[in-house]
């Protein structure tokens, strides 16, 4: 990947230019295929992850470090921020945005 692709230069429809910043890669967990102990990698979020040794599914838990972590999208600058549920707000170490998050 070349340094020239990491922004995004959207032109509006009333002619001003937007430069967009690309989103950075979705976050990544580990895991341990049950069948050949190998150490897979996979994106958070996914439901399986298929073992690239043995080609066996590894079923994944919807939380894979700890039940009181959860993520959000920072809306100020797209970082996905890893937070400890029970906070009411948190603040993005990336553009010091300050997130309300849903506590449902
Ligand atoms: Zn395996
Ligand atoms: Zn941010």
């Amino acid at each position: 990947m070349s340094s020239a692709e990491e922004h995004i230069i959207v032109q509006m429809p009333d002619n001003s230019i937007l430069i967009a910043t690309k989103l950075p890669p979705p976050p990544k967990a580990r895991l341990r295929c049950w069948s050949c102990q190998t150490t897979l990698e996979y994106t958070i979020g996914s439901a399986q992850v298929q073992c690239a040794i043995c080609s066996q599914m590894n079923g994944v838990s919807s939380t894979p470090h700890s039940a009181g972590t959860a993520y959000v999208k920072c809306d100020g600058c797209s970082t996905t921020l890893k937070y400890t549920k029970g906070f009411e707000r948190i603040k993005c170490g990336v553009c010091n945005n300050i997130i309300a998050v849903d506590q449902s």
